[in-house]
């Protein structure tokens, strides 16, 4: 939704060029084209394109640009606790997604999938069903050979790790706010290129990979090397500008009248607890929009709320609700 945002490399048509099917290759052209009618307001769909689900709330790391590296924040409060949805619930959400025509499904919100004990049983039993897209976000600080075999062998379409430095020293400040670990840089990127070499070796398409990089004041001069060490190396590289949820920023009325956000129209996050937000950002994790333990996917993404908040943003209204207003003015900058 922003231009803080931008993907390098054409994941998309990777991904039909690499499909083994014309079957499987019209049915991804058909999402990437339902996709786009979302995005562009064109057509609404009775189900959401796209679902994430966050199987738990747990991570190995504590990055300091994450609420779960600021246990005293806002947002940073609900991390303290473990949520985790159980399994047979898991397996009951994505085989909604299915029934009801969910194309694209990522399995992880704010937490490292890696960590989880059952992530492996969930991608398997989500990659039969066949998704389009079928993805997660991971630190790679767990990616040992036997994880990275296991991905390889399952039917995740993609897969991103999240760096946000090029040296030792950014990484181990920003990535671990209070606890630095010493070498732990070279450790995950020793993992990625191993990741890389044993897809090769596999003689293996998906998933594709995408390494991302936040910018931060401390690592941006880093950025240019980054992108030339990786851009051969990966499919896609992610790029975004770290979101000031704390800045003040002066902003007219008027310019909501020519800014929306898209995200309610194609997608809908599911946190480990059960609650339903309009997005997988920071300021959409204080909207409750519906929880999986009383109502279904369907349900949720037809209410009458769920219709008025979808008709907010169309209708350029974005700063009605609190947190959209202050989320579209932190990230349009
Ligand atoms: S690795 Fe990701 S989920 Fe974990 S603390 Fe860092 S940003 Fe948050
Ligand atoms: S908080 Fe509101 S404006 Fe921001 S991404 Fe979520 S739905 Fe969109």
């Amino acid at each position: 939704m922003t231009d803080k945002t931008k993907v390098l490399g054409d994941i998309h048509h990777k991904a039909v060029d690499f499909l083994d099917t014309d079957f499987k290759k019209s049915s991804y052209l058909k999402y990437r084209n339902k996709f786009d009618k979302a995005i562009k307001f064109e057509e609404l769909f009775d189900h959401p394109v796209h679902v994430d689900i966050e199987v738990d709330n747990i991570c190995n790391y504590a990055c300091s640009f994450c609420p779960i590296g600021q246990p005293e924040s806002d947002l940073g409060q609900w991390y303290k606790n473990k949520h985790e949805i159980p399994l047979e619930k898991l397996k009951s959400l994505l085989t909604e997604c299915k029934e009801i025509g969910v194309n694209s499904v990522q399995l992880s919100i704010v937490n490292e999938p890696l960590a989880n004990k059952n992530i492996f049983e969930v991608i398997n039993f989500a990659s039969e069903l066949n998704f389009d897209d079928l993805y997660m976000v991971s630190n790679a600080s767990l990616l040992d050979d036997r994880r990275s075999e296991s991905i390889l062998n399952s039917g995740l379409t993609k897969i991103q790790f999240s760096l946000d430095g090029f040296s030792a020293e950014t990484y181990e400040k920003y990535r671990f706010a209070k606890n630095p670990k010493p070498g732990q840089y070279k450790k995950v990127l020793n993992n990625i290129l191993k990741f890389l070499n044993l897809k090769k070796k596999m003689n293996k398409k998906f998933p594709l990979v995408k390494v991302s990089f936040i910018e931060l004041d401390g690592n941006k001069h880093e950025f240019e090397d980054f992108k030339k060490f990786w851009s051969d190396k990966v499919d896609a590289i992610h790029y975004q500008k770290l979101i000031d949820y704390e800045k003040d920023f002066d902003f007219d009325d008027e310019k909501f009248k020519k800014i929306r956000c898209n995200m309610p129209y194609f997608r809908i996050a599911i946190k480990a607890d059960g609650n339903v937000r309009p997005c997988c950002v920071g300021y959409g994790e204080k909207i409750n929009i519906g929880n999986i333990y009383k109502q279904n996917i369907f349900e949720i993404w037809n209410s009458n709320l769920m219709k008025k908040f979808q008709a907010m943003h169309k209708e350029y209204k974005s700063n009605k609700n609190a947190h959209c207003k202050d989320c579209i003015i932190s990230t349009s900058f």
